[in-house]
């Protein structure tokens, strides 16, 4: 019988982050298939009362914890440790977690003290004649796997966007301390502030309903002859700042930097979008001034609902790539839709 181990950090406030509540719904799915098994919470933080009290009413027969200042930080060496400890408290044979940057970084080494398999960037849980199959990505989200393994203890990190976020009541739950000595080697690593861009700089939101990409139409000549960088700027932000949208770009466009072109200034690498960039998980996306080609359009993927603005009538968007193509041009649309944005 499998013994199920839902294991989550809290942040520095204490909360759950919203990854942690949609793997829990991944392990309560998981228990609920898998008859006689038992699932099991395992928590790690600073303060973790009140993340327990908020899933007391998960259905969980135990929450183990490791708490205290020393795991208020994301530090590999304590993480792995607490990790480790929680899951042997457990005897877990299955360990469900979810893929926050901390744990990403910590729980492949607490898989290899506890000799265990682990499977990262999970996309999927379904439980089929009594065994657990996990889905995951291949080359670039390209091919999709359904897997299964015999070998136990098995780690499973759930990728965000896989599961709705667990909602329940409150309640006063109890937490079983797990004992844990902590040598000063474990502790010399010291988080001594976070530095992050500012909101309106920090272009790559996540969570954002909207996806808002950007080709390279926005730097080419247009129908004057002249190129209106600026102003493409201007239009771009606008819609970032009124839809709170992400941005993502197409490779032509990022590229035009090292080639010694006018790009956009607050554009890099990262947000490009596609075969050899990211691929993104938004609700809906709005494509502008980009072609539509296939190596771009393998990172829409997981969009639902595409729309695109082109001058051209044949852009790859009309093959069936996009819900609604709007052939017109992206400069007047934008402004338009940013003049309609500002009115709320
Ligand atoms: C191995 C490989 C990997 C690749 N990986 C990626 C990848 O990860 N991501 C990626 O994006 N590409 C990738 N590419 C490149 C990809 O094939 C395309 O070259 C690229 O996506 C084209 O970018 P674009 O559509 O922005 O530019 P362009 O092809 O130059 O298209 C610009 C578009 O803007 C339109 N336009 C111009 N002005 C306006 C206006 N005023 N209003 C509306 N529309 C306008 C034009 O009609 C045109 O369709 C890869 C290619 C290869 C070979």
């Amino acid at each position: 019988m499998e013994k199920i181990l839902y294991l989550a950090h809290v942040d520095p406030n204490g909360a759950l982050p919203k990854v942690a509540l949609e793997a829990l719904n991944g392990a309560l799915q998981t228990a609920k298939g898998m008859p006689g098994s038992t699932l099991v919470i395992g928590l790690i933080g600073e303060n973790i009362q009140a993340a327990a009290d908020s899933l007391a009413a998960c259905g969980a027969s135990k929450i183990f914890g490791v708490s205290g200042k020393d795991f208020g930080m994301a530090r590999y060496a304590t993480d792995v440790k607490a990790a480790e400890a929680i899951a042997k408290a457990a005897a877990a044979t299955i360990i469900i977690a979810p893929a926050t940057s901390r744990f990403a970084r910590a729980l492949p080494g607490a898989a290899f003290r506890l000799k265990a398999a682990i499977d990262t960037h999970v996309s999927g849980m379904t439980v089929t004649g009594g065994a657990l199959q996990v889905q995951r990505w291949y080359y670039r989200q390209r091919m999709v796997a359904t897997l299964s393994r015999t070998a136990r203890p098995w780690i499973l990190v759930v990728d965000s966007g896989v599961f709705p976020v667990w909602q329940g009541t409150k309640g006063s739950a109890k937490v079983e301390a797990v004992a844990l000595t902590l040598t000063d080697k474990e502790k010399r690593t010291q988080v001594t502030g976070v530095q992050a861009p500012s909101a309106d700089a920090q272009t790559i939101r996540p969570d954002a309903a909207v996806l808002f990409v950007a080709g390279a139409g926005w730097t080419k000549k247009q129908a004057d002859g002249q190129t209106h960088v600026k102003d493409a700027e201007q239009l771009i932000l606008g819609f970032l700042k009124n839809a709170k949208a992400s941005l993502g770009s197409s490779k032509s466009l990022v590229d035009q930097g090292s080639e010694g072109e006018q790009v956009l200034s607050f554009m890099s690498h990262l947000n490009q979008v596609g075969q050899t960039g990211s691929t993104p998980r938004h609700p809906k996306g709005f494509s502008t001034c980009c072609h539509g080609e296939e190596p771009h359009v393998v990172g829409w993927r997981f969009i639902n609902e595409r729309r695109a603005v082109n001058i051209d009538a044949n852009c790859g968007w009309a093959q069936g790539k996009a819900d609604v193509l709007y052939v017109a041009d992206a400069f007047a649309v934008v402004a338009k839709v940013n003049e309609l944005l500002a009115k709320g």
